[in-house]
């Protein structure tokens, strides 16, 4: 009898899995994860396959599989998936599935806590805080020693010492559980007319079951959450477990508090930030069915769930849903394939989608549902220009006459207004007064910007920091350093200026500490403990402060100039966002740009309140350029340490580029931003129609391309959302 031989696919950058023997007496199914010896190491692996036919020339050489994981196999269907991200983004199959696998080391049983109870005699001396924890465990129910030091205010030596007399004794409980069980029914909200039928429609679409993708186009401040939330509501009802992905973890920050209200209990997390033994637990609770809601950043999507029955993609136009590095994929487009892989509906949600989402609902790929109005009677935020060429500030200023009497009224009214600017630091350019020279980044081809906070300048690419030096580099000069133009840290200076009185926040993702820091603050601000917030795009999406009622966006063609296809839609979205903070509630928001363009299309847009105008425009020029959703775009990246290597390389890929009529091959041009870390960047873009299946392409001209070697590194990025 031969032995049996199975195919192990092992997370590290191979598109082919390997073969293994499988010991007598080991039951293995497909999906299994396993540990299997790799070069003279031990790897995590999943079984992907039988090899019923292995090389008999190899048959001897093949190892056997190690152990068998206790966990649940992986799916079909999502082995599926990672064979299907693999195949479009053209990332390497195992860099796909180490996404997968990320439950890290800590997995089996959970952890058992100790818990106390009251046992003996007192103690022989009392002291306050001793009596206080006899009071507590007076009840005669068992607490963990955690809970009870804490509800009674001591310390846990406090409850260590009772133990060691006697007084206490020490129980074993079961782990905690990660979450409770939501409820679908514990408190349903009194919808207006618009959202019951929203709110109906998805419901059905969730019953009816099956494949769908629903686009829930709402304004700002139309209850999106709150319509959604019934979706998710009939499918925990169906018993299915809902993903709900978010585009960044500010932002999960509230939505926790807003699910426990809805739902009695809170949805499990999913994010970069999970402790190791936490992250580990809910990997294997989500594998093991014991998780109905969760909530989670892109990666989320790649978890092992047992019976997913929903997924929402809250804010689907956000950039941050595009991953960068290693595996470069967008999480909206990969839920849509996971939706349809899995067979089960998908709502993507935003007041402002995504160019590709609105173009799909127009042709009818998606199902649309409209919430033109904002909850409560609340009116959308009325926009108005700041000419910056005309009513600008004063020179070295950047908060213009208007915007600051406009802020002055808004404190004399007791209203909360934010100021934004989506720059982080005080400065993003320093330089000498005396010779011009302008600090760089000794590693990239970018200025250091100033961040006073931290009293260092930093690079924004590389991290890269250094305090600010005494003289010039070039002329020596002492005390000769300028800033030129706003960050956040520059516009608060001005505003302490302008309103001393105020109680000002500076809100930046570089300043944030702590997700709980954060969480606190953001409950400040929505409970009006600052009357001014200055901040970047961390506080544009999502939030609900509701006595916000002026924005004022300080820069608004700060996105405007960068080159990018994308431009016009990034700014018209992170602007209708942040402007739609304002008025949710009570009055009538205001918002106000500052701008040099008043006349631009997008600036057009938000100041007419006209957003089928934008939509329009925009949809028009993509057609045109052939430009997605029209056509498809990837973009090749080449770095190496030395500028020469990284343009020949490029140069020869362009060169070995199979012919293709409708296929067009841009550059090698230099990046826009040439060094990064010390490595010269290159780009081809590659450019076809909308019909063409550009992955295929590319994966026949890089197999028949020279392996990059040396330095030398090659980024795909299919649909490039960013262009730097
Ligand atoms: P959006 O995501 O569309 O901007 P939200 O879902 O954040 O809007 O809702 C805006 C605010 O209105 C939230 O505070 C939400 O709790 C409240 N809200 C929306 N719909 C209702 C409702 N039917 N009943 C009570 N409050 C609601
Ligand atoms: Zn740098």
């Amino acid at each position: 009898m031969s032995t049996r031989v199975v195919d192990v696919l092992v997370p590290v950058a191979l598109d082919q899995a390997y073969s293994y023997r499988v010991p007598a007496g080991t039951e293995l199914v497909p999906g299994d994860v396993v540990t299997v010896p790799l070069g003279n190491r031990e790897a995590l692996g999943v079984v992907w396959a039988d090899n019923p036919n292995p090389n008999p020339r190899l048959h001897n050489r093949l190892k056997d599989i190690g152990d068998k994981l206790d966990v649940p196999p992986l799916k079909p269907e999502l082995r599926q998936f990672v064979d299907w991200v693999s195949g479009y983004t053209l990332a390497s199959r195992g860099m796909v599935l180490r996404m997968a696998l990320r439950m890290g080391e800590h997995l089996g049983p959970a952890r058992e806590r100790a818990g106390v109870r009251l046992a003996g005699p007192p103690p022989q001396r009392m002291t306050p805080a001793r009596a206080r924890v006899l009071s507590l465990l007076g009840d005669g129910f068992v607490r963990a020693k955690g809970d009870a030091a804490r509800e009674s205010g001591v310390s846990a030596g406090v409850i260590d010492g009772l133990i060691d007399e006697g007084t206490l004794a020490t129980v074993v409980l079961p782990p905690e559980p990660l979450t409770r069980p939501p409820d679908p029914d514990f408190r349903k909200p009194d919808f207006s007319l618009g959202q019951l039928a929203a709110a109906d429609a998805l419901r059905t679409t969730v019953a009816q079951g099956g494949y769908t993708v629903t686009l829930l186009d709402g304004v700002t401040g139309s209850g999106k959450t709150e319509v959604y939330f019934e979706a998710v509501a009939e499918n925990i009802r169906r018993k299915r477990q809902t993903l709900i992905l978010m585009p960044e973890i500010a932002l999960t920050v509230g939505f926790l508090d807003r699910f426990s209200d809805r739902f009695g209990a809170r949805p499990a997390e999913w994010h970069s930030q999970l402790q190791p033994r936490k992250r580990a637990r809910t990997w294997a609770a989500v594998a093991a069915n014991e998780v109905e809601a969760i909530v989670g950043a892109r990666s989320a999507l790649f978890l092992p769930y047992a019976d997913l029955g929903l997924i929402i993609v809250d804010e689907e136009h956000d950039p941050a849903y595009k991953q960068e590095d290693g595996a470069h994929y967008h999480a909206r487009d990969m839920a849509v394939v996971r939706g349809s892989i899995v067979k089960i509906a998908v709502v993507l949600a935003s007041a402002t989608p995504s160019v590709e989402s609105e173009v799909n609902a127009r042709r009818g790929r998606y199902r649309r549902i409209h919430l033109p109005e904002r909850f409560g009677g609340a009116h959308l935020p009325q926009v108005e220009p700041i000419d910056l060429r005309r009513e600008g500030p004063p020179r070295g200023r950047f908060i213009s006459p208007r915007l600051a009497e406009a802020v002055q009224i808004s404190l004399e009214r007791k209203q909360q207004a934010l100021l934004f600017l989506n720059r982080r630091g005080f400065a993003p350019l320093t330089l000498c007064r005396a010779c011009g020279f302008r600090l760089q980044c000794p590693n990239c081809d970018a200025w250091l910007v100033d961040h006073r906070f931290k009293r260092r300048l930093i690079c924004h690419h590389c991290g890269f920091n250094m305090p600010q030096p005494n003289e010039c580099p070039k002329c020596h000069a002492t005390e000769s350093f300028a800033p030129v133009g706003p960050g956040v840290e520059r516009l608060e200076q001005e505003a302490a200026e302008l309103f001393p009185q105020a109680r000002i926040l500076v809100l930046s993702s570089d300043l944030v500490e702590s997700v709980e820091r954060l969480r606190a603050e953001l409950d400040d601000v929505a409970q009006g403990r600052f009357d001014l917030v200055i901040g970047t795009q961390l506080v544009a999406k999502g939030h609900h402060f509701p006595k916000l009622n002026l924005v004022g966006i300080v820069d608004a063609d700060l996105g405007l100039g960068n080159g990018d296809p994308r431009a016009a839609e990034r700014t018209f979205q992170l602007l209708h966002q942040v402007v739609g903070r304002a008025g949710r509630e009570e009055g009538r928001g205001v918002g106000l740009l500052q701008t040099h363009q008043p006349e631009h299309p997008v600036m057009r847009a938000l100041i007419l309140g006209d957003r089928e105008a934008f939509y329009r425009n925009e949809i028009e020029l993509r057609e045109r350029t052939g430009y997605p959703p029209f056509g498809r775009l990837a973009s090749l990246v080449i770095s190496a340490n030395e500028r020469h290597a990284a343009e020949s390389y490029g140069r020869s890929l362009v060169a070995l580029a199979p012919k293709e009529e409708t296929v067009r091959v841009l550059g090698p041009a230099e990046a826009p931003i040439a060094v990064v870390r010390g490595r010269h960047r290159f780009r081809l873009l590659v450019k076809s129609p909308r019909d063409f299946n550009l992955s295929n392409y590319l994966r026949h001209w890089l197999s028949a391309a020279p392996k990059p070697k040396g330095s030398l590194q090659l980024a795909v990025d299919i649909d490039p959302q960013s262009f730097f």
